[in-house]
């Protein structure tokens, strides 16, 4: 039997986790119980530098039940590098992990049907959202766009699906062998291969407490993502440099001939017009090669993703 640790990143969540952690003990039992996993199965909370009592609720789980493990950061690092910090963990000791939000917003109930499939032989599960229902239309419109937006980019990200997912200890191995810093991680997953499979499951509404993704580090999110995984925004400012400077040659052209046959221009508005079009597109582009050159120079510094304060586990 195969052993599977929950990966569950948790940045000021004391609201949650005592249920939370109910829930997620009784379906590891229930699996245990039904020799789907051994009993070395562990449900791992990483705690990202949480503010409250999150690391306090999470030794106290461990005392009462070996069950749960846990991991504390020296920092707050954030979702995707609490998540990294979790997974590489969890590989040392599990045949599978599987990842997923401590708010219970990535329906529990699905837990069952990756362990399904990864004891078919799959290596990487991908739970994806049938209904986007629970979020708000914005949040809906926005992560259609920006999913839309990746595709166009080149990137191979699975639509509607976040980071609820099982992977196994040889796909982890091989995520372990990307050594970028800015993570992205499922971004960085599609490209590791394997055999993968798919699990439709409810988003539901967060269980307590608010959002530790508000608008301003969404839209962040998503220009890492972008980012991280082409290089084609500047393509296409190369594209658009070129087109604008044809058009002013075939401007300068006209120009010429309305001069050479006399007639005065007193064009205002085109000249408005290019001032401030151009100095915007100008704008734009610097903008976009200074996300790069930006995260060029946090990529060559190789800092360390995470910093482990301590581990609970108990064999
Ligand atoms: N999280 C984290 N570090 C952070 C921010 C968030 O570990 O700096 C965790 C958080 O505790 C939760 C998960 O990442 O388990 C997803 O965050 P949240 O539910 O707030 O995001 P949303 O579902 O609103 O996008
Ligand atoms: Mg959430």
């Amino acid at each position: 039997m195969k052993t599977v640790w929950l990966v569950i990143p948790c940045y000021n969540e004391k609201e949650v986790l005592p249920e939370t952690s109910k829930q997620l003990k009784q379906i590891m039992q229930d699996l245990i119980k039904k020799e789907k996993i051994s009993s070395e199965s562990r449900v791992a909370f990483v705690n990202d530098g949480s503010k409250d009592t999150t690391w306090n609720i999470i030794s106290q789980l461990h005392e009462e039940d070996p069950i749960f493990v846990g991991i504390n950061l020296a920092h707050n690092k954030g979702h995707q590098n609490a998540l990294f910090a979790g997974l590489m963990t969890a590989k040392e000791y599990a045949d599978a992990a599987i990842s997923l939000d401590a708010d219970l917003q990535d329906d529990v109930g699905a837990i069952e049907e990756f362990i399904d499939k990864f004891n078919e032989g799959k290596d990487i599960v991908y739970g994806v959202r049938s209904a986007r229902t629970t979020d708000t239309k914005f949040k809906r419109g926005t992560a259609h766009a920006f999913y839309k937006l990746m595709k166009m980019m080149g990137a191979d990200t699975i639509e509607d699906h976040a980071d609820y997912r099982l992977m196994s200890k040889r796909a982890l191995d091989a995520l372990s062998e990307y050594e970028e810093v800015n993570l992205f991680l499922r971004g960085m997953v599609p490209m590791i291969g394997f055999e993968t499979d798919v699990v439709y499951y409810q988003r539901h509404e967060r269980f307590a407490g608010e959002s530790k993704y508000p608008l301003g580090k969404m839209l962040s999110f998503a220009v890492e993502g972008i980012t991280s995984f082409s290089t084609k925004p500047i393509r296409m400012i190369t594209g658009l440099g070129f087109f604008i400077f044809s058009v002013s040659i075939a401007l300068l052209i006209y120009f010429l001939i309305v001069w050479a046959l006399g007639y005065t221009v007193t064009g205002w508005t085109t000249i408005v017009i290019s001032v401030w079009g151009i100095g915007g597109l100008q704008l734009l582009a610097l903008g976009v090669i200074g996300e790069y050159i930006g995260k060029t120079y946090l990529e060559v510094k190789k800092r360390p993703r995470y910093k482990i304060e301590s581990i609970l586990y108990t064999k």
